[in-house]
């Protein structure tokens, strides 16, 4: 297709010509920036709301048939692009994803000074949550997993109790330890593992008029105590993605307010990136870092 750019000039007043014009070139960036995934293809209801995550036509980086932006160099939208502070690093920068997770989480949970929360799951997702949850003024979180050593960096992030559960526990006795730990229910539960057991647990252990938000993706289909919800009035609430959270995450890196720094445990170059998948695959460390640009191999 033949590049031109057909631009309408006003010279001066009155002399207003039609002209082709050079097509510009992007220039060289230069900034130092974090990069939204999901960048809304239309201006529609879910857009003019806030809630552009929900727009059935979002374009969200590497959800097929795109690939991704595991790549050296890759174009994205500008407006999707945002500046980060020298005091930034590019590690953080791309732990505001997991992040950002955690933000629309907690946003959806209504978390807020004093908040009391349970949190089950201490992988990447529940951590980002607790950090979330740990800089809105949650006062007191509780955290599950099934593996101790998760636990551990949980506590060392700022947890005030870890629980740690086992395969075949009793959702409604697990509720009854996290009432234990509190002194009394928690006001939200912020469930990131998708197991269907530990949504029966979120539901058994929040609160009369609490919120339980739902993270994990587990399988379509879940048996859970709706009713026990139904009568007790507590809100189950979904949580896809996210939306206006990068500069919110900025902030809060920024600021010093939240250190994501401890859950990178592995990094690799990006020629090595099979065998960091296979790394995640296996469960080990959090998160694995790849390192895309040769000249930026540091943390
Ligand atoms: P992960 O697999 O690394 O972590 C899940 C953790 O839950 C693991 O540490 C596991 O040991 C623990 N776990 C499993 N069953 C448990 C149980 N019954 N009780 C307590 N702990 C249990 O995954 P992740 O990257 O942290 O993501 C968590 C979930 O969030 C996944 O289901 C993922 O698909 C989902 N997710 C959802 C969104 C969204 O937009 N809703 C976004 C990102 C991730």
């Amino acid at each position: 297709m033949a590049q031109e750019n057909l631009s309408v000039v006003l010279h001066s007043q009155g002399d207003l010509r039609l002209e082709k014009r050079p097509v510009p070139e992007p220039g060289p960036c230069g900034d130092r920036v974090a990069i939204e995934p999901g960048v809304p293809r239309e201006t529609d209801e879910f857009f003019k709301n806030g809630r552009y995550n929900l727009s059935p036509t979002i374009f969200f980086c590497a959800t097929p048939p795109d690939d991704g932006n595991l790549c050296r160099f890759y174009k994205h939208s500008a407006n999707f692009c945002y500046k980060l502070p020298d005091n930034v690093t590019f590690e953080e920068g791309a732990l505001i994803e997991p992040l950002s997770v955690g933000i629309h989480a907690c946003r959806r949970a209504g978390v807020t000074l004093g908040s009391t929360v349970l949190i089950c799951g201490s992988g990447p997702i529940g951590l980002c949550s607790l950090l979330a949850a740990k800089a809105m003024g949650a006062s007191q979180v509780v955290i599950t997993d099934l593996f101790s050593e998760r636990l551990t960096v949980a506590k060392e992030l700022g947890a005030d109790f870890q629980l740690n559960v086992k395969r075949g526990d009793e959702p409604q006795q697990l509720a009854k330890s996290v009432t234990d730990l509190l002194g009394a229910q928690p006001q939200i539960t912020i469930e990131c593992t998708g197991s269907e057991s530990s949504i029966q647990t979120a539901i058994y252990a929040t609160c009369s008029g609490g919120v339980v938000v739902l993270v994990g993706l587990g399988s379509e289909m879940a048996t859970v105590p709706l009713v026990n919800a139904a009568v007790r009035e507590v809100d189950i609430r979904g949580v896809f993605r996210y939306c206006n959270t990068w500069p919110m995450a900025i902030a809060m890196l920024a600021s010093g307010k939240v250190n994501v720094k401890p859950l990178v445990t592995h990094r690799f170059p990006l020629e090595e990136a099979v065998q960091a998948f296979e790394t995640t695959r296996q469960g080990v460390g959090i998160k694995v870092m790849l390192k895309c640009d040769r000249n930026d191999q540091n943390p």
